[in-house]
């Protein structure tokens, strides 16, 4: 998994070399060469190469956006296929502690246990589609 770049300190309107701007983002110089090179936008003929803080940010940003997989409400992201799965058998297991819910099923696919935390209150909408065997913990008993 490729580290995850920062994008906190970058300030928009501020140029950046390639050193500064690997700094600020916290990956190496050679990444934001590569960045560069695959369309991060540079500044037309400075030297040495000054990048702007906001076509940083929007570079990354992109980035980010390109890798998240969206999954719908009673579908998985599955680390193993690197792709939306169903339940198997339509089946999943769901801890509620405090309003919080935890659904953990097996990929269709290739048996991978899969889990991913959704609000309670969807609850009723995933159970349409999803056998759920739901497990309350309640805090008190504790
Ligand atoms: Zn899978």
């Amino acid at each position: 998994m490729p580290k995850q770049a920062r994008l906190n300190g970058i300030k928009a309107f501020k140029s950046y070399t390639i050193e500064e701007a690997a700094a600020v983002s916290g990956v190496s110089p050679r990444t934001i060469r590569n960045w560069a090179s695959d369309g991060l936008r540079v500044m037309d003929g400075a030297r040495p190469t000054l990048i702007r803080g906001d076509d940083l940010r929007d570079y990354i940003k992109s980035q980010r956006a390109k890798r998240a997989v969206k999954t719908r409400i009673d579908t998985f992201y599955c680390v193993c296929c690197r792709k939306e799965r169903r339940a198997a058998e339509g089946m999943a297991d769901c801890d509620v502690i405090e309003g919080r819910a935890k659904l953990t099923a097996l990929c269709e696919a290739c048996g991978t246990v899969l889990s991913k935390p959704v609000a309670e209150t969807r609850l009723p909408e995933i159970a349409r589609t999803l056998d759920l065997k739901i497990t309350r913990y309640d805090e008190t008993l504790r």
